[in-house]
């Protein structure tokens, strides 16, 4: 199969969907790899590497959409992309269709294979190529968190860890799934005194099992939010509820119950968050104040990490995208029904039951 990867031209994306590892993987089972120049640039991979990989770099995103069989991506595809993308040309990158409709009517119009990556589903519901970007953002949760206590940030002034004969800092982290899971291990790294909430007993009893002992848990509802706030320094929303927004634990009215300085981290705004003064911030204005209260609200946190983000994606990514030019995508997605799973559009027709029922189309 010809494979393509575009340069992504999304303001401030620097992942790009093929590593110099990956290329050899397909070029060593027969395929052809064509890269955009300086693809991988802003991950730290240089268009030489890729040559040596056994890939042929092309000038133009032009290019790489004219020939290429399969495309891989990282974003969805913006409006100048539309009309590159050709009739039954297969497109596997994240589209987030439910959430945008003039892609998914541009997508139809194309007459192209739409495979998400993330609605590749495993069967215990799992969802492989969001994971990763979860672990990112999870890690960096405490990373940014530490940054925003600071006293020049506007923080507490606090050092997570403390130090001999000083307490160290309360991490209080909304949600034990793997964003929360992933704060909590590097919070507790750090010598933090970390408490997650969460609602599934069972995933607690697991998180008191495989955590340090600066780690417990505890139930959420509202009661034993109010009360765990005030004494909180950091706050780590990573609440999911598959399929629906996220619902508001921390409510206005309790930014006041916190000390000044606390800093709030919503790894979940980018579902409406869990924190209801949150909305969505950038890499470039990351935090805003509210009752002197830090908000971190950044929608695409693993971008600010492209190195590791475009490792971790295409960890994950690489075994699904050779199955997909072995054996093509029809005979693909019947042998492989995690893959299927990923299917959204085929050749005009909308063959994922919540992209059609967002928009009220024919499925
Ligand atoms: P997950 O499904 O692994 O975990 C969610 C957890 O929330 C589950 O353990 C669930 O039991 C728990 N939960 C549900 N209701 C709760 C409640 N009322 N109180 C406490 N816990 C509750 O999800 P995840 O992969 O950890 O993702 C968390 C969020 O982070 C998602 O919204 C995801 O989209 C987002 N995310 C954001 C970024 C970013 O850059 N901002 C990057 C990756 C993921």
């Amino acid at each position: 199969m010809i494979i393509g990867v575009p340069k992504e031209i999304k303001t401030n994306e620097n992942r790009v969907a093929l590593t110099p590892a990956g290329v050899k993987e397909f070029v060593k089972r027969g395929h052809t790899v064509y890269m955009q120049a300086t693809a991988g640039e802003g991950s730290g991979f240089t268009d030489e590497e890729y040559q040596q990989a056994g890939a042929s770099v092309l000038p133009t995103i032009e290019d790489v959409y004219e020939i290429a069989e399969m495309i891989m991506k990282v974003k969805e595809p913006i409006e100048p992309e539309y009309k590159l993308i050709k009739k039954d040309q297969l497109v596997f990158t994240y589209f987030h269709f439910a959430s945008y409709e003039p892609l998914t009517k541009a997508m139809i119009d194309s007459q192209s294979v739409c495979l998400a990556y993330e609605t590749v589903e495993k069967p215990d519901r799992s969802l492989p190529l969001l994971v990763p970007m979860s672990e990112v953002a999870g890690r960096m949760s405490v990373q940014q968190g530490a940054k925003y206590l600071e006293k020049t940030m506007k923080g507490r002034g606090i050092l997570l860890g403390g130090v001999a004969g000083v307490a160290p800092a309360k991490v209080l982290i909304l949600g034990g799934g793997v964003v929360g899971t992933e704060a909590a291990k590097m919070a507790a790294g750090l010598g933090a005194d970390v408490t997650i909430l969460d609602v599934n007993l069972a995933r607690m009893r697991y998180l008191e099992d495989i955590m340090p002992a600066n780690v417990n848990t505890i139930m959420s509802n509202e009661y034993n939010i109010r009360s765990l706030i005030q004494q909180a320094d950091l706050i780590v929303g990573a609440v999911l509820i598959p399929g629906a927004k996220a619902p508001h634990l921390i409510t206005r009215d309790m930014l006041k119950e916190m000390r000044p300085g606390t800093v709030l981290v919503d790894v979940a705004v980018d579902q409406g968050g869990c924190i209801e003064t949150c909305k969505p911030t950038t890499h470039e204005n990351p935090t805003f104040i509210i009752d002197d209260v830090v908000h971190y609200c950044v929608a695409n946190m693993p971008g600010a990490v492209p190195y590791t983000s475009t490792l971790a994606l295409t960890n994950a990514t690489l075994p699904y995208a050779l199955q997909l030019a072995e054996k093509g995508w029809k005979k693909a997605c019947r042998e492989n029904e995690e893959l299927k799973k990923g299917l959204n559009i085929i050749q005009g027709k909308v063959v994922y039951q919540a992209v059609a029922e967002a928009f009220d189309l024919e499925y």
